[in-house]
């Protein structure tokens, strides 16, 4: 826009329209999460809680929904540490866990600056923590690898590594563990890291950890000290074996209807032509696209919920836009709301859809769309 249309439209109503967003939006229903929360809570027994929040709250914004947490779990896990010194900069006081644990020397500093427990996976970590000038005096977790083999010590050193902590004057250490394949649990996989991690119960330890989400959904692990759960948090775990409606979705991505066109049979709709028209259709047109998070790999049949209903996506998402085929729904118009996921359409189900799960779709919101939170 040059300087001339501004002027323009700074004196005339009509220009309000600039001022009003495209109706693309997110919105973060906190009271879910804390719903969520309960519900994992009823299933943990005597087990204390600490929600994974690492990558911006599975992207539905770090700081809100720690704060709507804080009452109601035991503590967080993140990734590393810019994920927990963002919390504590904001006043929060709960334990937090560095998932990933320190990376060099100055981790160790801010670990124990800011009070964090670290998860220690490999001696080369230990090696920071005997060259720092300070032992953090909160608990060191150690990450065993039970089969997943992609962090952790083999379950032969737990022995050893404790023994080595234990000389730098650790006195807090507990044992953690994690799946691979936590929605299976009768697989054989499952079965050998639970075996894996029995063989670990006589390693005195002043605390345990096995559970993400999938684990605790299908009961894998009652008698640890802490679960660790996180998707089913935010409410687009897999149900497995909870009522499928117990959990709430807490992510709301929605936008309306902004231009709508009949397509004839045989014409085809966007780039590439990737779907034509088997007949006449209705096709409507949606403000939103892979630059704000939409999946560009959603191929045609993507469920998009309209009126109640699913109505399949067709043609190739744009950056800006998808197109819908809502033949069979010819009542709607500029401005009918549309859910691209949330409430009535589980993020799982598009992820199905665009070959992904719904933890990527979540976390890779671009941050284009406006974000906000109720209540
Ligand atoms: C991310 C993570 C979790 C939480 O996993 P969900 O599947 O989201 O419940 C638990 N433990 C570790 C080690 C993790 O990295």
């Amino acid at each position: 826009m040059d300087s001339g249309t501004i002027a323009v439209c700074a004196s005339s109503l009509q220009c309000l329209k600039y001022n009003v967003p495209r109706p693309t939006a997110i919105s973060i229903d906190l009271d879910s999460l804390v719903h969520n929360v309960a519900v994992t809570r009823s299933r943990a027994g005597n087990s204390k809680i600490l929600a994974s929040v690492k990558a911006n709250a599975y992207g539905h914004g770090l700081i809100p929904c720690c704060r709507a947490l804080q009452q109601h779990v035991d503590g967080f896990a993140v990734a590393f540490c810019e994920e927990a010194v963002l919390l504590r900069q904001e006043g929060i006081t709960l334990p937090l866990l560095l998932l990933e644990g320190p990376f060099d020397r100055a981790d160790c500093d801010t670990i124990v600056e800011h009070n964090l427990m670290m998860t220690l996976h490999s001696h080369h970590q230990i090696d920071l923590l005997e060259a720092a000038d300070q032992m953090p005096s909160t608990p060191l977790w150690i990450k065993i690898d039970t089969g997943m083999h992609r962090l952790g010590f083999s379950p032969a050193e737990a022995v050893q590594v404790t023994e080595r902590l234990r000389k730098l004057g650790a006195d807090s250490l507990t044992l953690m563990s994690h799946f691979a394949d936590g929605e299976n649990p009768s697989s054989s996989l499952t079965r050998e890291q639970q075996q894996a991690w029995r063989s670990l119960e006589s390693t005195a330890m002043s605390g345990t950890s096995l559970a993400n989400s999938a684990a605790i959904i299908n009961n894998l692990t009652s008698t640890t000290d802490w679960l660790r759960p996180g998707i089913m948090l935010y409410g687009a775990a897999y149900a497995g074996s909870l009522e499928p409606t117990s959990l709430s979705p807490v992510m709301s991505f929605k936008s309306e209807i902004m231009a709508l066109r009949k397509v004839p049979r045989g014409q085809t709709v966007g780039y590439g032509g990737r779907w034509t028209a088997p007949q006449d259709s209705l096709i409507a047109t949606v403000p939103v696209g892979y630059g704000d998070g939409y999946p560009r790999g959603a191929e045609d049949g993507t469920p998009v919920w309209i009126h109640g209903q699913r109505f399949p996506l067709v043609g190739r998402v744009s950056m800006d836009m998808i197109t819908v085929d809502v033949t069979t729904l010819p009542d709607c118009q500029i401005g009918t709301p549309v859910e691209l996921w949330g409430k009535n359409l589980p993020v799982n189900e598009v992820a199905q859809h665009a070959s992904t799960i719904g933890y990527e779709l979540l976390t890779r919101m671009t941050g284009r769309a406006p974000m906000s939170f109720e209540p």
